[in-house]
């Protein structure tokens, strides 16, 4: 048992507690409250940390990212999703590329709790996220990608079940779950699309998907054949001779969106498609600076959230990115949309992300019986009302990142 003090205690999902402290028993936070109350009612000899002119928030969550990809940072230009993707895929079979990419996956959940991420929501083409972090602290959903008629499996759902099962007997625990992503649609085909979601709901395991993220792919999806359709047929891929006539039509055949499904990207979503997801369980994680990268249009994220569909963000990959930084992520929103408040970009880094992740219960926020996941950052503000505002549009970085109660990254390296 251990007692934790800081300055400001921001639990997110309730009120920023002054002189606040959190009291951590085995991994798991068991009482959230005024250092004082807190004090006069632990138990005589309990040691103390007071961490000082600090915000204690709980960590970041990441639903979003391929840490694979981390060695490729700064590799590619900026450019179109399929011109980026065509440049990337070479350099993935090159000699020594698998081993690079499992270094990659551990530089990257480094980096990521010295972010304050404690948890990521990762996908791997691979499949080497949960043995690459086995000794790593952070916490992670490690998806299994699914591409239909792939040459590496899972390339069918009977793979997809078959490798994500024996994924989860060797390394699924309180740190590590086994998650499935079906790549997008025009990657797999309607039959394993409707099986993975049943395997999906069978074993509990949460679900996440790309979806509407190009032009190509919202043309294709909407029945115009064009580019996409050309783009299928010449590497030979499973759905080229598939073709959707409508976003809606295809989301409610596959029965995809009935899964709790975590919907990545959603960057061309016509007004029908927000509205059958605003009718569902979904979640959509939006990549400010991946977006911004690949050079799409405006996001919807703000209509998203005004329909009361759970929105949050991701880094997306190195590949495409400058840091894995949810903070770095909200405080690029919050430059950009003043008219957003701050406490619903808190929220979209930590609660809301945990929500599309299915660990709602555990992760995102600072409660009783939540897992003792937090970040500290330096704050020199005196007043309530100014902390979240400092944390969101201030410059200062988590200095401390805590997972289970155990430090997992300092500023001097552990
Ligand atoms: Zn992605």
């Amino acid at each position: 048992m251990k007692l934790l003090t800081a300055k400001f205690v921001v639990p997110v999902t309730s009120p920023i507690i002054e002189a606040g402290a959190i009291l951590i028993d085995g991994g798991l936070i068991r009482s959230v409250g005024p250092v004082r109350e807190l004090r006069a009612a632990m138990p005589a000899g309990t040691p103390v940390d007071d961490l000082g002119d600090v915000a204690l928030l709980p960590g970041f969550v990441n639903p979003h990212t391929h840490l694979e990809l981390t060695n490729y940072q700064g590799v590619l230009p900026r450019a179109p999703l399929w011109e980026w993707f065509n440049a990337l895929l070479p350099m993935r079979a090159t000699p020594g590329a698998a081993e690079r990419e499992i270094e990659g996956v551990r530089e990257g959940a480094r980096q990521s709790l010295a972010a304050g991420v404690t948890l990521i929501g990762d996908i791997s083409r691979r499949g080497i996220t949960a043995l690459s972090l086995r000794d790593s602290p952070i916490r992670r959903v490690c998806f299994i990608e699914l591409i239909s008629g792939a040459s590496l499996p899972p390339s069918n759902a009977v793979e997809l079940a078959t490798i994500a099962d024996d994924a989860d007997r060797r390394f699924g625990d309180d740190r590590t779950r086994i998650g499935i992503t079906p790549h997008a649609p025009y990657t797999v085909t309607p039959a394993d699309l409707q099986a993975a979601r049943r395997i999906a709901t069978d074993h509990h395991w949460p679900l996440t998907m790309h979806l509407l993220e190009t032009v190509e792919e919202r043309d294709w999806l909407h029945g115009r054949a064009g580019f996409l359709a050309d783009f299928l047929r010449d590497r030979g891929l499973a759905c080229a001779n598939y073709q959707p006539t409508d976003p809606v039509a295809w989301l409610s055949e596959s029965g995809i969106a009935d899964a709790a499904t975590l919907f990545a990207h959603l960057n061309y979503a016509d007004q029908n498609t927000i509205d059958l997801l605003a009718n569902s369980q979904s979640s959509v994680v939006y990549c400010p600076r991946a977006h911004e990268f690949f050079g799409h249009t405006d996001h919807p994220w703000r209509s998203l959230l005004s329909r009361g569909i759970n929105v949050c963000v991701g880094t997306d990959s190195l590949a495409s990115n400058v840091s894995l930084s949810i903070l770095d992520e909200l405080r690029f929103l919050a430059a950009r949309y003043p008219d957003i408040d701050d406490m619903t970009l808190l929220e979209m880094g930590t609660i809301r992300a945990s929500r599309s992740l299915r660990l709602e219960r555990s992760a995102g926020h600072l409660s009783i019986d939540a897992w003792a996941d937090a970040c500290a950052i330096p704050c020199v503000s005196g007043k309530v009302d100014d902390v979240v505002d400092e944390i969101i549009n201030g410059n200062e970085k988590p200095v401390l990142t805590w997972v289970a109660g155990t430090l997992a990254s300092t500023q001097a390296g552990l």
